[in-house]
């Protein structure tokens, strides 16, 4: 009996054991769910902040974004303008010599028709260490094209003398346009590259004289529109010397005589010509003169 009683007395006590422990156990987990809570209030806190954060970079970057658009689109503008300026420039401009203050004079070659005689040119040319600016024709370049390839390696420069040498007067617009770009596809597939070049002599400097202003200012905006300046020359030898004798000494005493700083020789590709130009290169050199591209004459920065 007493056994039982004792059973049932202890019975109670374990009981209320068991919910203690129950209890302990709720509020652990209580305090555990709280803690978990807190901690993801905190995340959320922080995760919070730093969307907030990304936002406001994300404003300054727009912001930002906004303010270079702004500054592109006056850029853009002003590049326009200044293409307009450069477009009306070069429509006007008639090169026929350079800063009379420079002790520079550009040494210009035309046609280039004689392979012999256009190598020895740029032998000449290598031995004196002159950059010169050569203006072959199309047909030219296409028949010899290792030699305007080899001038270009060489440092010299070629200017557009169109494809065919035609009096340009004769041509339609639509013909000039061509004659042009013949020469530059020439041009370009004789140096596989592209090739653009600022500079373009009229053949028989025909449309381009003082008294053909009519000409002038129909094929100067042609030839501004590929982005070149009509180039003539302020010495020159086959008018000069028309009723003369055509010698290598002549030649070298009339270029001489009339070269100074700031000028543009014109001389061809011949025997008398290509004869005459080393002494024409000492001899500038004594006079304190340096031969040199029509680049290295006319811009301020010849490698731009
Ligand atoms: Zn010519």
């Amino acid at each position: 009996m007493n056994n039982r009683y004792d059973g049932r007395s202890r019975q109670p006590k374990k009981k209320s054991a068991f919910r203690i422990i129950i209890f302990l156990f709720l509020i652990a987990a209580i305090i555990a769910l709280g803690i978990f809570s807190l901690g993801q209030y905190t995340a959320v806190q922080a995760l919070q902040n730093n969307l907030q954060s990304l936002e406001e970079k994300l404003d300054r970057v727009e912001e930002e974004k906004n303010r270079l658009e702004e500054q592109y689109e006056e850029l853009y503008e002003e590049n326009e303008q200044l293409r307009e300026e450069n477009k009306m420039m070069r429509s006007e401009t008639l090169i026929e010599h350079g800063d009379r203050e420079t002790n520079k004079v550009a040494i210009t070659i035309d046609d280039g028709g004689r392979e012999a005689i256009n190598n020895r040119t740029l032998d000449y040319l290598k031995e004196h260490q002159v950059r010169a600016t050569l203006f072959p024709t199309g047909k030219n370049v296409e028949s010899y094209p290792e030699t305007w390839q080899r001038a270009v390696e060489e440092g010299h420069e070629l200017g557009n003398h169109t494809y065919s040498h035609p009096f340009l007067t004769n041509l339609s617009e639509e013909q000039v346009r061509q004659e042009l770009s013949g020469w530059q596809e020439a041009v370009e597939k004789a140096i596989g590259g592209s090739y653009h070049t600022l500079f373009f002599r009229p053949p028989y400097g025909d449309g381009f004289f003082s008294g053909q202003g009519y000409h002038r200012e129909r094929l100067q905006p042609i030839v501004a529109e590929k982005g070149m300046f009509p180039v003539m020359w302020d010495v020159e030898l086959v008018y000069a010397l028309r009723n003369d004798t055509y010698s290598s000494a002549r030649i070298t005493e009339h270029v001489l005589n009339n070269a100074r700083g700031g000028s543009i020789v014109l001389l061809h590709f011949t025997e008398a010509d290509i004869e005459a130009l080393p002494r024409i290169i000492s001899d500038l050199r004594e006079r304190g003169l340096e031969p040199c591209s029509l680049r290295e004459l006319l811009l301020a920065d010849p490698q731009t």
